[in-house]
Parts: C-alpha cells; sequence; structure tokens
C-alpha cells in the first residue's frame, strides 16, 4: 500500500514562542478519507500549512507519496490540492479566471486548463458564474470555488481545511456527496473538522489533535465503538470473590479487589437498567462513580457538546 502522507515528529513554534505543534507522528495512506479532529487552536490548520509548505515547520519531516516536501518542493506540489478554510483568492476576478490561473500555475496547456475548468466547475455546480466576479458569490459557492480551483490539476491528494464551518446543513449534505465521490474515484482526502458528525459521515481513518499533541489515532468505527461505552468503578456493600455471569448482557467487567470491580457497558444504558442488572444478580452496591475515559473527555467536555454540534473552546 502506498503511503499518500507520511509525518514523523513533527514541531512548529511560531515567531512568538507559541508551541503550536509538540512532535506530530501520523501516516495516511493512499485511498484514504482521513479526518484531522481537535477543537479549536489544537493545531490542525498549523499542520495543514505544513503540509501545503504554506508554514514553515521548525522540526521533524514530512514525505508526500514518498517523496520529502524539502527536496521535492515542485513535485509534492503537484500530488497535493489544498483548500483553505479562509477565502483566499482576489474578489475583483472572474469565477473562471481564478480556476484558469491556479491551471496556469501548474503550467497546463490552455485547452486542458479549459476543459478541467468547465468540468470541475459544472461538477460544483458553479458553470452558470462563470463569468461572475468571484465577490457577487455566496459563502458557499466561495468555497465550491475553493475545492474546484484546488482540483484543477487533478491532484492524488486533497486536503481541505474545515470545509464546513459555518456553511448551512443542506450545503455541508451536497458537498459531502461530492468529496464522498472524490474519494470513490481515487483521490486520497484529508480534512480537518471539529465536527465529530462530520468526521463519522466521511471519514475512514481519524487522529485526534489537542494542544498540537496527537491522542488518538484510530479507525472511525473503533472511536465510535469506544464512544459507545461507559464504564463504571462500583463498589460493594458486601465483599464477593467471583463476579457474577452477566449472561446475555454485554457487558466486560473485572473485579478489582473483593469490595470493588470495575464494569463497561453501553452508554445507551440507563442507570436503573444497570442497577436492575445488579439487583438481579444479588450484587448489593454502596456507591458507584464513573470512569470517564480520555476520549469522553476531549468529545463530551470540549469538542461537542452532542454529536455535530460543535462547541467553540
Ligand atoms: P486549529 O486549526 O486546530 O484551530 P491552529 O493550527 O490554527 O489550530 O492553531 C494552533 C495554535 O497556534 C493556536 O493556539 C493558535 O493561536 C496558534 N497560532 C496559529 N498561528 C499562529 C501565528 N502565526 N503566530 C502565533 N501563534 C499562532
Amino acid at each position: 500500500m502506498t503511503t499518500a502522507i507520511a509525518i514523523s515528529d513533527l514541531t512548529k513554534i511560531y515567531a512568538n514562542g507559541f508551541e503550536a505543534l509538540k512532535g506530530i507522528s501520523l501516516q495516511v495512506q493512499q485511498g484514504d478519507f482521513f479526518a484531522l479532529l481537535g477543537p479549536n487552536g489544537a493545531g490542525k490548520s498549523t499542520t495543514i500549512g505544513v503540509l501545503s509548505t504554506l508554514v514553515r515547520k521548525t522540526g521533524g519531516t514530512v514525505e508526500i507519496f514518498g517523496k520529502n516536501v524539502d527536496s521535492h518542493v515542485y513535485e509534492t506540489k503537484l500530488d497535493l490540492g489544498v483548500v483553505p478554510q479562509e477565502v483566499n483568492f482576489s474578489q475583483f476576478e472572474r469565477v473562471k479566471d481564478i480556476v484558469m490561473t491556479q491551471a496556469g500555475y501548474y503550467g497546463m496547456p490552455r485547452k486542458l486548463a479549459a476543459e478541467r475548468c468547465e468540468k470541475y466547475l459544472r461538477k460544483l455546480d458553479l458553470w452558470d458564474k462563470r463569468n461572475d466576479r468571484s465577490r457577487t458569490l455566496s459563502g458557499g459557492m466561495k468555497r465550491r470555488l475553493m475545492i474546484a480551483r484546488a482540483l484543477v490539476h487533478e491532484p492524488k491528494l486533497l486536503i481541505l481545511d474545515e470545509p464546513t464551518a459555518g456553511v448551512d446543513i443542506e450545503l455541508r449534505r451536497s458537498m459531502w456527496e461530492f468529496l464522498t465521490e472524490l474519494n470513490e474515484s481515487g483521490t486520497t482526502i484529508i480534512l480537518t473538522t471539529h465536527y465529530l458528525e462530520e468526521a463519522e459521515q466521511l471519514c475512514r481513518n481519524i487522529a485526534i489533535i489537542d494542544k498540537g499533541r496527537i491522542v488518538e489515532n484510530t479507525s472511525m468505527r473503533a472511536l465510535l465503538a469506544a464512544l459507545d461505552k461507559q464504564t463504571y468503578i462500583v463498589d460493594l456493600a458486601k465483599p464477593v470473590e467471583t463476579l457474577p455471569d452477566w449472561g446475555d448482557v454485554p457487558v466486560t467487567a473485572s473485579l478489582l479487589d473483593s469490595h470493588s470491580f470495575e464494569i463497561t457497558v453501553a452508554a445507551s444504558l440507563t442507570m436503573s437498567g444497570l442497577f436492575k442488572l445488579f439487583l438481579e444478580r444479588g450484587i448489593e452496591v454502596s456507591a458507584l462513580r464513573s470512569k470517564s475515559n480520555r476520549l469522553e473527555q476531549l468529545f463530551l467536555g470540549r469538542l461537542t457538546d452532542a454529536r455535530g454540534d460543535a462547541v467553540n473552546v
């Protein structure tokens, strides 16, 4: 399997001394749809900036399709399309010219550039607007224009920084569809987001970044499975030597000592459901507390207050 991105021990200290990345290591395989998820200020844009050589790294190495970004500046740029968070094209240029100029940067022959320009403006529902000045576009159209511009040289890897931040629900869904199709046709996609729901809908693999460090790097499926469970520490009124048989109930439990045990259940199980489980098995509880794990602290406390509802931190 080809590695699309290999980041090793990446650090970034900004000019004011702020350490935005504290040694990040990460790999993304070709064909993946990968999310870099984290709260505001975590270091997502900085990471993307380094990948696209807009931010100069302090230390570490970055390879794109096996080529070092420092020693193969031009080749790595050819493989890469970047959609930044902020609109960064001239507000006075016409839609078509913005895409054509970008094609020019990549040295594309004019005929091919015109074909690609039409292809992507049509795909992104902007063809009717091709002769309009970009400042007249709605916010959602401006974002789509940045995607068309990033795709005109048909890069193997597309990186999007918060593609749907501030975008309404309907547009978000149509953008998700477009990106899913693009990924299915072979383009590797990396996006940053602070919406868990967005990562959940789109991505196969995920890294969670917090305060400049990767705190989790796993498949979306494993992450969701971990979030769907809840662990409790239970203190017993009467000591036991073994735990009962839990039957068909999906539970994992282990004795900590004769007076307490740890039990992991589905997060959807209510407190009364839990106590019923204990009562039916003759377990007398004197105290119970929930043991929150790193992920819950990150998601429930800070990243989102409910799936998909972003909280600015
Ligand atoms: P994210 O994209 O996850 O919201 P960023 O990568 O934009 O996070 O920022 C990470 C941290 O680095 C933040 O605390 C931010 O304030 C800081 N930062 C970003 N750019 C600069 C800069 N040019 N100078 C100093 N600090 C910066």
